[in-house]
């Protein structure tokens, strides 16, 4: 079978049929909890979580039986029928979110997809002009690509739709004067996840807001990667540790961890004119939302709450984030985010060396700055298995510092 083979083995395969445009660090064969196994037998504790996904960890049995019982049930089906499990997804999403009558939901598969039907919203409403924050993440397709800050990313598939504009990172002033009739959305992650876990400062969104309303333009939140109770609460734009609000975006981008493992994304329209942009013909989809998806979510959520996973996830990762600062080593020079989606900042570049030793211990992180480690373990993790963590740290941190 398939665990014949070795690491080596498979690097070889990958390398010879899969495009190029990743670089695989080792070849996982399977997953139980927050643990996960390589080809070689290797065990690796997962602080990642497959970029902020796997809120439930690895084959959680609820989650599991959730959706086999909804692949024997009805599996797909396409958008040319409605299933339940499509509709009490939308129902539970508008609910958690506090929509009020107007809130409408678009199901997708991914999230970039989910910012493809904002950007879509967005240009709908005849203004071209978008603004969006330096070190910004959205998505690789093309519209989310054109809200995506890094240049190499960006550049090399130019011309990209809209007129982006990339205003300096929490900077008010900046916003206050580039906001003006002309604009159709300002778009926003309350905390940037791939632009190195750093939160916008205080006061930030409110006022994006307030702007966004005085010129009729869209507040657009990114909440792919903070959503689902990734920083602490369902919503980073309504964590008071994050915003002090009330802030009510007119649309709200989900993925991640929407599905805990199953591909879906989905984009929330709060404000009835939001809801109106898109209509019949305008944007669509054939996997989206499909009932299995939908029922993968679903269950996350179910599960999520049943096992009050939020509040217990956020204490274990407090602790985690106050023990690493007693630690009081020479390489930590603090730490940002909120909930499970943290940094390590490191006083020195060497976060993709601490990475590197982090996954030799069995650790799994991730090097999301030169000078960050970011961790974004499932919800479910343990105490003890973020002190074991906390443990292995001095020495990962000086292997990384010397030679
Ligand atoms: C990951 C991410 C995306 C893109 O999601 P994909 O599922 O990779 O397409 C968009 N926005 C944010 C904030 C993200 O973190």
């Amino acid at each position: 079978m398939s665990r014949e083979q070795s690491n080596s083995q498979w690097s070889q395969r990958y390398a010879a049929s899969m495009l190029g445009v990743f670089a695989p660090l080792a070849t996982l064969v399977e997953g139980r909890g927050c643990w996960v196994w390589d080809a070689d037998g290797r065990r690796y504790l997962d602080l990642f979580s497959g970029i902020a996904v796997n809120a439930l960890g690895h084959a959680h049995p609820a989650w599991v039986e959730a959706v086999a019982n909804q692949l024997a049930t009805l599996g797909h089906v396409s958008n040319f029928f409605a299933s339940p499990p499509q509709v009490e997804l939308a129902e539970k999403l508008l609910a958690l979110a506090n929509a009020d009558t107007h809130g409408r939901v678009f199901l997708s598969n991914s999230g970039t997809e989910a910012m493809e039907a904002a950007v879509k919203m967005a240009l709908r409403t005849g203004r071209p002009r978008l603004l969006a924050a330096e070190g910004s993440f959205h998505g690789r397709t093309l519209g989310a690509l054109a809200l995506t800050s890094k240049e190499v990313y960006r550049k090399p598939f130019e011309p990209l739709p809209g007129e982006v504009e990339f205003l300096p990172f929490g900077n008010v002033d900046a916003l206050v004067s580039a906001v003006d009739a002309g604009v159709g959305a300002i778009v926003l992650e309350v905390v940037q996840g791939e632009g190195g876990v750093k939160p916008l400062p205080p006061g930030y969104l409110e006022r994006a807001r307030e702007l966004a309303d005085g010129v009729g333009a869209l507040l657009i939140v990114d909440e792919v990667q903070t959503g689902i109770g990734r920083t602490g609460t369902w919503f980073a734009h309504r964590n008071p540790a994050l915003v002090q609000g009330p802030v009510v975006p007119d649309v709200v981008t989900l993925a991640k961890g929407l599905g805990a493992g199953f591909p879906i994304g989905a984009t929330l329209a709060l404000s009835e004119r939001a809801a109106g942009l898109l209509g019949a013909g305008d944007h669509g989809t054939t996997f989206g939302g499909n009932p299995p998806a939908a029922a993968a979510a679903l269950a996350t959520l179910r599960i999520i709450e049943s096992e009050g996973l939020i509040a217990r996830s956020a204490a274990v990762m407090d602790r985690l984030m106050a023990d690493v600062g007693a630690l009081d080593h020479p390489l930590v020079a603090g730490t940002r985010g909120a909930g499970s989606l943290r940094a390590i900042v490191l006083a020195r570049p060497v976060a993709p060396r601490v990475a590197t030793a982090a996954l030799k211990a069995g650790f799994i992180v991730n090097a999301v700055a030169p000078d960050a480690i970011r961790l974004a373990p499932p919800l479910i993790l343990t105490p003890d298995q973020a002190a074991g963590f906390v443990e292995a740290l001095p020495a990962l941190f000086d292997s990384a510092t010397s030679a």
